[in-house]
């Protein structure tokens, strides 16, 4: 959106402005709320929403099972203890969040189907100006404000990723991808596969097995599972001891933390030795006669793609009892009654399900402009993984892969409050990362650094997503136990961030 289309806007239009606006009503956009309210109470905010309430990827994602993969202890804010099993289904976290909103009347702050259109920068009036539609009514509205919050996710809802194979309109049955579930699938006593290995195949497969006839995973290859009992002991002690709930909530994420930072360091330090301890519990559930090296042992390094934790091995069992299988293969081409793999075998189906991943959204799919000049964000250099070169204002919230995503939320909340009273204090308005002399000619690299952390989704979108430098803080290092120390240590007067 241009200065120009903005002028061109109806003039009658109501302009409401605010401090700060925050863009998603999902478990980051809620937090950031929390956050604005406790830390920085005289800001006046408000939180626009595209859906017809909250929750973002726990509203979104509806197909049986859906479920946590890291545990709510620290999937959790840390300012809401968590009492249930650690790891949840989506329902209990859409109650969770329920609670956090309801406890802070949250809803005051949120407008539902507000769908961002425009956001354009203008350094004469120091505010950014946002139009916005209304899914209900189509409505046409213009919103201002002093600093945006994106807390828009990584991904585009509206659909999900899926490959083009050879022959899809041939097949009778239905594809189905898990993001857009259909309420009315009817799998009981029908053969299904689904396409795909990671956390949403993993959870699916248990989900769905009791009922149909048979469900195969295919998958091209093979994706690291943890394998644990859904409970937490220390958790349930402390319980047993009466400890308050909030002293268990801090206690068992540190402790969770604590062990979390040394499996990180295992799987950098000692990958074989990971890989083993990995594939161990598979083993064990799934019998000698078992091919666990062919289905289940990754060709990556453990870490360089998400693990998922698998709740007592659910899946796992679902295959050992046959009701679920497992194949390594990959796709020829769809036929009218299954899938044609390439090594010439045939699945056949009633219903494939494509567990193929997501399409990353870059900045909510919002046309960005500054200045009247459209936005180039690969083009930017990244100021800590959540601030950007030349775009004014502006905090993003992009969470851990390695860790839970809201650990990030609640650091991200604690350093923009920070920010806010500081430029405050200094009575300015305006705040852009910019490289100083000595940094303009560092190195560059991408956003998230392949040899380390490299799924799919990721790979697809690099070329769209912001630039890192080889030293701070110009680096993006999404790693909670370094950045618990950085960012609150960050000095914000070091000449990076430029002030006017
Ligand atoms: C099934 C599933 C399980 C997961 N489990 C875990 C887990 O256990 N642990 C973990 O750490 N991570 C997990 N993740 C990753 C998860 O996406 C993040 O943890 C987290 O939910 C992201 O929250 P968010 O609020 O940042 O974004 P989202 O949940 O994506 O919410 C963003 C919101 O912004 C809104 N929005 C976007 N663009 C606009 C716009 N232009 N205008 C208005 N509104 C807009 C969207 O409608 C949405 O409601 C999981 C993901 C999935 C899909």
């Amino acid at each position: 959106m241009t200065d120009t289309a903005i002028r061109d806007a109806t003039p009658d239009q109501l302009v409401e402005h605010f401090d700060v606006l925050i863009v998603g009503a999902g478990i980051s956009g809620i937090g950031a709320a929390h956050h604005l309210l406790e830390q920085c109470p005289d800001k006046q905010f408000v939180i626009l929403e595209t859906h017809a309430s909250f929750g973002g990827t726990w509203r979104t994602h509806r197909y049986p099972g859906a479920r946590s993969d890291s545990d709510l202890y620290t999937y959790g804010y840390r300012f809401k203890p968590w009492t249930g099993a650690p790891i949840a289904v989506k329902d209990e976290i859409m109650t969770y969040l329920g609670e956090v909103i309801e406890d802070e009347d949250l809803d005051r702050y949120i407008r539902y189907q507000h769908t961002i259109v425009s956001a354009s920068w203008s350094s004469r009036e120091n505010r950014w100006t946002l139009l916005v539609t209304r899914v209900d009514n189509g409505e046409q509205l213009r919103f201002t404000a002093n600093f945006l919050w994106m807390c828009q996710g990584y991904y585009r809802h509206s659909v999900g990723h899926t490959p083009k194979w050879k022959g899809m309109d041939k097949f009778a049955g239905r594809i189905v991808h898990p993001q857009t579930w259909p309420d009315d699938l009817d799998y009981v006593g029908k053969r299904v596969i689904v396409i795909g290995s990671g956390a949403t195949a993993a959870t699916l497969i248990p989900a769905l097995a009791p009922d149909c006839a048979h469900i195969t995973m295919l998958q091209r290859s093979p994706t690291f599972f943890i394998i644990g009992r859904n409970v937490n002991e220390v958790a349930d002690m402390l319980r047993d001891l009466e400890i308050p709930e909030d002293w268990i909530h801090e206690i068992v994420r540190r402790k969770l933390i604590s062990d979390l930072g040394l499996l990180n360091q295992v799987a950098l330090d000692y990958p074989d030795l990971a890989r083993e301890e990995l594939l161990k519990p598979i083993r064990e559930i799934l019998g000698e006669d078992f091919d666990v090296d062919t289905h289940f042992n990754p060709r990556y390094r453990p870490w360089q793609q998400r693990i998922a934790f698998v709740p007592d091995g659910d899946l796992f069992h679902g295959i050992k009892s046959g009701k679920a299988s497992v194949v390594t293969d990959e796709i020829d081409s769809f036929t009218e009654t299954g899938i044609l793999l390439k090594s010439g075998a045939t699945l056949e189906a009633d219903i494939i399900i494509t567990a193929t991943g997501f399409d990353m959204n870059v900045l909510g799919d919002i046309d960005f402009s500054v200045d009247g000049v459209p936005l180039d964000y690969a083009k930017t250099v990244t100021y800590r993984g959540l601030m950007f070169t030349g775009i004014p204002n502006l905090v993003e919230v992009f969470g851990y892969f390695r860790a839970s995503w809201t650990l990030r939320v609640d650091l991200i909340g604690d350093f923009v409050c920070r920010l806010l009273r500081h430029m405050d204090e200094l009575g300015v308005s305006v705040v852009t990362p910019t490289l100083r002399d000595e940094d303009v000619r560092m190195e560059l690299h991408p956003w998230i650094d392949p040899e380390d952390f490299n799924p799919g989704y990721l790979q697809r979108s690099l070329a769209l997503l912001p630039q890192q430098g080889d030293k701070d803080p110009w680096r993006h290092s999404p790693n909670y136990q370094l950045e618990k120390q950085a960012l609150p240590a960050a000095d914000l007067d070091d000449g990076t961030l430029r002030f006017s």
